[in-house]
This record gives structure tokens, C-alpha cells and sequence, in this order.
């Protein structure tokens, strides 16, 4: 693969500005040099873009998605600078497949996969999976999903999982009453917190982070007893001070996933509006649609609070939208800006808080050391966007070019 050279950029390396008009240079896939201020020499044959006026950031990651099998999510998450996508539930089959595709190809975002979630017999996803999709073999693959019960069970549902390139755990507790969605069964069986604890803890032993889903308070404390590492959602009940203790007491992290609690109250239609603009026909459609779910009693504001008092309270809040061709009111990359718009603008981030939501920190916490920053050695997955996004997040959309291992896969 041939080099190139980024000149002239200003850096964000996703935990700051460290240059206003710096250069990078890109070789086998990698970040191979950086230099702060003075130029850089070009080896031969190097491809050379002078990015004056324009951001260099590394590439966005998404710690919320449900990829199953469509690889045109990630087509079309890589061409809004999301170049990792972090997948929570899959078929084991179907995540090997996809993780093949995107090994051999540059122009799709990177998947990391919980595989199957820590499932249990007629427990969460399915109620929900049984309402949103009418596929064929659909019940004959979920009979199939993890039905723990014991340790045994446990050990070897984390052993296959780990056996499929799972890279995590994700835990599940949900009753069924956030929602206004006709569950056969309320409420939805959850696992014990004995059950809970004993996936967290043989996650750990085999070295796997463990993230859970949870939208109310009671299940959010429950798996924060548990001992869970982070939380696949934001509560959608205003915040108390036990729910800031239990986080800070694990060192927990947050993914708050506006994108869908938007979807699921039909708030934020506006903005859905705004980002929508550049859609057109089923696209523009699926992301203005909404699941309408929540009671008429819930406000997406009781969220925006939570999001806002955690960060303050010192929590890391990690971007992540929950996006799925399941789920309408999302678009895959496209809501990572919406999601950064709204932490902005709703939440009182500043800008750079937000784009380190969507970059370093999901890398720091899940421990993938080769992305999530501009740092020589690192893998070239970059950003390069007209204007300045740590400044004004509305500059996120001028998206110039894309790279993943150092190709450039989008370019306007
Ligand atoms: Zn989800």
C-alpha cells in the first residue's frame, strides 16, 4: 500500500488539539510518523493532500450498534467517519461472516462483538426482537440464543463466544416495562443478580469487559451490584445520587444512546429533520420514522439530565447511538453526528468532550490500543473534515476523506 502524507492539518489526537498545522504521515496501514509543526519529507511515490483549513481526528467509533448480518451499515457507517462500530448481540455465525468481510475490506467500518448477548430462556432481546422482525428462521435462531441458568452454562457460553471473536460481554436486564410495546409476557423474565454476577465475574477471569443493557434505575443498580463494567443505555428516570455512587463504586461508564431514546419518545423530530436533509426516499425514512414505545409520561430531557450530571460527577461517557436497520429514527454513522450534536447541544458537553465521547475514551475503556488516536504505531483509521468540529460540532458533517488502514475509502 503506498504512503501518504496529511500536511497542514489541525490535530485532534482524541484527547486534545495537539497542533493547529501539523502533519501526518501514513504508511502500511499505520500512523508511521507525526510531526507537531515542521513539515514532514515525503518518501517516493507518497500521495500528498494539503489540508489547510481542515481537522484530522481519528476515526469515530460507535459503542452502540446491531449490525446481525447487513454489511451495508457499515458501508454506510464508514462513509460518515465511523470506522469502528462496536456490534451488542449477534447471531455467532453471522458475526464471523461479517468480521471476514471486514477484514478483507477497507471500504466497510471495523465491527467489535459481544457475539451472543448473556441470555436467558424467553428473556430480553427476544420479546423485542419477536415484535421488530419478521424474518424467516427467526424462532428457529432463538432457540437457539443462550439460555443461562448456572456457572456451567456460563463458562461455556463465554467460551464459545470468545471462540467466535467475541471481544466483550454483554449482560441484559430488562423487564419490558420502559416500554408501551405489547410484550406477550410482563414482565419480560430477567436474570437473578446472582446469575449477573456470576457473568461479570467469568467474563473477567477471561479477561472480557463487561457492558450491560438497562433503561430504568431499579435494572440499572441491579447490574451495577453485579459488578459491571458499563451500561449499554442511559436510564431513562431522572437520576439520583445511589445511581451516581453505584457508577463512581465500579468506575462504570456510560453509552448514552440518545439516538434511539429519541426515536423511542418521538422527541428531537427537529434535528432528526436536520441530519435527514441530505436523505432521500426509504433512507430519509427510516431515519425520520420513529419506534414510539416510551410512555407519553417520559421526556428525553429526564436523559439529557442524567448524561449531564454523570460526566459532571466525573463518569465517561463513551458515544454510542444503538443503530440497526431494525431500529427506525437511526442511520448508521449518520446518528453518531446526531448523537454528538445532541451531547452538545443538550447536554452541555463542549465540543471536544464529545468528540473524545466518540474516540479515545470507547479505546481506552474497552482496551483496543491500536485505534481511537492519532498516535504513531497506531492503525490509520482518520477523519479529515473541512472547517473545525472542537470548535463547532456542526463541522463533523464536512467530511472530506476517510481512511481505514491508511486507505482512503471516502473522498469528496
Ligand atoms: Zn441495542
Amino acid at each position: 500500500m503506498s504512503a501518504t502524507l496529511i500536511s497542514n492539518a489541525r490535530i485532534f489526537d482524541g484527547v486534545s488539539v495537539v497542533s493547529e498545522c501539523g502533519h501526518v504521515l501514513i504508511e502500511s496501514g499505520r500512523i508511521s510518523q507525526i510531526s507537531l509543526r515542521e513539515p514532514l519529507s515525503p518518501p517516493a511515490g507518497c500521495a500528498i493532500i494539503d489540508a489547510s483549513g481542515c481537522t484530522l481526528l481519528p476515526g469515530l467509533i460507535d459503542a452502540h450498534v446491531h449490525v446481525w448480518r447487513d454489511v451495508e451499515l457499515l458501508e454506510t457507517a464508514i462513509r460518515y467517519g465511523v470506522t469502528t462500530v462496536l456490534d451488542m448481540h449477534n447471531e455467532r455465525e453471522w458475526f464471523k461472516g461479517i468480521n471476514a468481510i471486514t477484514q478483507q475490506r477497507n471500504d466497510v467500518s471495523d465491527v467489535k462483538s459481544c457475539c451472543y448477548g448473556a441470555t436467558i430462556k424467553n428473556g430480553w432481546p427476544s420479546a423485542i426482537v419477536r415484535l421488530v422482525s419478521q424474518e424467516e428462521g427467526l424462532e428457529d435462531r432463538i432457540s437457539k440464543w443462550p439460555g443461562l441458568t448456572d456457572k456451567k452454562s456460563v463458562e461455556d457460553f463465554i467460551d464459545q463466544n470468545k471462540a467466535a471473536g467475541a471481544a466483550f460481554t454483554k449482560l441484559m436486564q430488562e423487564d419490558g416495562h420502559t416500554m408501551t410495546l405489547p410484550f406477550p409476557e410482563r414482565p419480560v423474565p430477567t436474570p437473578s443478580l446472582e446469575l449477573q454476577k456470576t457473568i461479570v465475574d467469568v467474563s473477567h477471569e477471561n479477561g472480557m469487559l463487561t457492558v450491560a443493557h438497562a433503561l430504568n434505575n431499579h435494572s440499572t443498580l441491579h447490574v451495577l451490584r453485579a459488578g459491571v463494567d458499563g451500561l449499554a443505555h442511559a436510564s431513562i428516570e431522572p437520576i439520583t445520587e445511589e445511581i451516581v455512587q453505584a457508577f463512581k463504586k465500579n468506575n462504570a461508564f456510560v453509552i448514552p444512546t440518545l439516538a434511539i431514546h429519541a426515536s423511542s419518545s418521538g422527541e428531537e423530530q427537529e434535528t432528526r429533520d436536520k441530519f435527514a436533509s441530505s436523505l432521500q426516499g426509504a433512507e430519509k425514512e427510516h431515519l425520520l420514522g420513529c419506534l414510539h414505545i416510551t410512555s407519553d409520561k417520559f421526556s428525553i430531557k429526564t436523559v439529557y439530565e442524567q448524561v449531564y450530571t454523570l460526566k459532571e460527577a466525573g463518569i465517561d461517557v463513551l458515544c454510542g447511538t444503538d443503530t440497526s436497520s431494525h431500529l427506525a429514527g437511526t442511520r448508521a454513522g449518520l446518528s453518531v453526528h446526531h448523537e454528538l450534536w445532541m451531547y452538545v447541544n443538550r447536554c452541555r458537553f463542549t465540543p471536544l468532550e464529545a468528540l473524545i465521547s466518540a474516540t479515545s475514551k470507547i479505546s481506552d475503556r474497552f482496551g483496543f490500543s491500536d485505534r481511537g488516536m492519532i498516535q504513531e504505531g497506531r492503525l490509520a483509521d482518520l477523519v479529515l473534515v473541512a472547517g473545525d468540529p472542537t470548535q463547532s460540532i456542526d463541522a463533523i458533517g464536512n467530511i472530506k476523506t476517510v481512511w481505514r488502514n491508511g486507505e482512503a475509502v471516502v473522498r469528496n
